[in-house]
């Protein structure tokens, strides 16, 4: 078994979709950022990486692949998966926490842990908290998201 860490900041863009844990929040502003600014999956594929020994979200999606831009955190999870594949893991399970004053994760816990559990094949346990005010994330100039991700070896039953 593997683990592996994440993090991911990024700015709220008022008027830009809000894309968080895999769900648009339509009364909500998004973040501004190279992809759709989903920092809990762009959290998830930094965790999954690291579990991996693969990199990070830069070296893999960075500003160097250009066809990259602008794609959503769920393709991004996909291919992550592809590459944990191609390297001999699973993902055994995986956690996401959303730190910010909006989205309201709580309502669409249930929804989120559906869509990021089947892009992993894997349970993945999504949260969120506040900073109680503070900070980047407490004056609603910003979202953060940290992660971690269990791998283990690749089952061989044609399952995943
Ligand atoms: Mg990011």
């Amino acid at each position: 078994m593997r683990v592996g860490i994440g993090s991911d900041v990024h700015p709220i863009e008022p008027g830009r979709p809000c894309w968080m844990a895999g769900l648009l929040f339509p009364d909500d502003d998004g973040c501004a950022g190279h992809s759709d600014g989903d920092v809990a999956a762009h959290a998830l594929c930094d965790a999954l990486l690291s579990a991996a020994g693969l990199g990070d979200v830069g070296a893999v999606f960075g500003t160097g692949r250009p066809e990259w831009a602008n794609v959503s955190g769920a393709a991004m999870l996909t291919e992550v998966r592809r590459l944990l594949d191609d390297a001999g893991f699973a993902v055994a399970n995986a956690a996401v926490q959303v730190i910010g004053n909006r989205p309201k994760i709580g309502p669409r816990r249930a929804e989120a842990q559906k869509v990021l559990g089947e892009l992993l094949d894997a349970p993945v346990s999504v949260s969120g908290t506040t900073t109680d005010g503070l900070g980047l994330t407490g004056r609603g100039e910003g979202i953060a998201a940290v992660a971690t991700a269990l791998l283990g070896p690749r089952r061989t039953d044609g399952t995943g």
